[in-house]
């Protein structure tokens, strides 16, 4: 099995549900075909952890999708992960050099958090603060969703982790316990991430504690463009535009910002996407 993968665990003795997400091949995959500068590859990889360990505790078929604007460097990041923990996103930054503050890097921004489960989908927004992204998707928690959680992620250009804890909805929990807890995912670093860092790392992050493992889940990464998603688009754009393109271009070529996947159109395809369009009064007669 890939080192992809959500494990689930829960602790015997406090009511803390936990989830610990490893991304290495598929996370260098996401990264392939950008060239993003240090700072945003690491909010990449924490946006891409969090958004699985979001994903993963749905509980019905649908997606969550966690979209970041600011008025920093980084203008707009994107990321997607359906309830099968399929995953896939992006990032867009101004040609501003990189940045080694998370401040400089995400300035007056905001993190919207869209969950969609086929019919109505709802978002919650949470400014994001100087800090991190991890801390704002903890305001996040326990403003819009109410439940207490802490969570803690790490990223470089090989791997992406982290680790969501949530207290069990009704269930008391010790503010001490809840604090030493904290204090023992905040030591999560990109070392941890290396190599197999699975059940064993749960382990040893959580020694002192009586942890209950359950079945591994595999994520991917999984851009659902398609064809027809990628005509749909063209013929938004407009047969003008399109004929406009083509005539200076020979081909349109459709790159998708994903995954990098390259469609071609021809004058032919064109012709096919638009036959539904074609007018035909005296001045187009040829
Ligand atoms: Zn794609």
């Amino acid at each position: 099995m890939s080192a992809d993968s959500v494990i689930p665990f829960g602790f015997e003795s406090l009511p803390v549900r936990g989830a610990l997400i490893h991304l290495s091949h598929y996370w260098r995959r996401m990264l392939r075909d950008h060239d993003y500068g240090a700072l945003v590859t690491e909010t990449l990889g924490h946006a891409a952890a969090a958004t699985g360990l979001i994903a993963h505790s749905l509980k019905f078929d649908g997606s969550i999708t966690l979209q970041i604007q600011s008025r920093g460097v980084l203008r707009m990041l994107v990321m997607q992960c359906t309830s099968d923990l399929e995953l896939r996103g992006l990032a867009s930054a101004r040609p501003a050099g990189d940045v080694s503050i998370f401040a400089d890097l995400i300035d007056d921004g905001h993190c919207a958090v869209t969950v969609d489960n086929g019919k109505r989908p709802y978002q919650g927004i949470v400014d994001i603060n100087a800090e991190s992204l991890s801390a704002s998707l903890e305001h996040y928690f326990a403003r819009s969703v109410q439940v207490p959680s802490h969570i803690a992620l790490v990223a470089n250009e090989q791997v992406a982790g982290g680790v969501l804890l949530q207290q069990v909805p009704g269930r008391p929990i010790d503010s001490d316990d809840w604090n030493r807890l904290h204090f023992l995912t905040g030591t999560l670093g990109g070392r941890d991430f290396h190599g197999d860092a699975g059940i064993g790392l749960i382990g040893k992050l959580f020694a002192e504690d009586d942890v209950r493992v359950y079945e591994p889940r595999a994520v991917s990464f999984r851009c659902r463009c398609s064809q027809q998603k990628t005509e749909d688009v063209l013929k938004m754009l407009g047969e003008a535009e399109a004929r406009e393109t083509l005539e200076s271009e020979g081909v349109i070529e459709v790159v998708c910002e994903y995954c990098g996947r390259r469609r071609n159109f021809d004058a032919v395809d064109i012709e096919r996407l638009f036959v539904g369009n074609v007018v035909r009064g005296p001045d187009s007669v040829q």
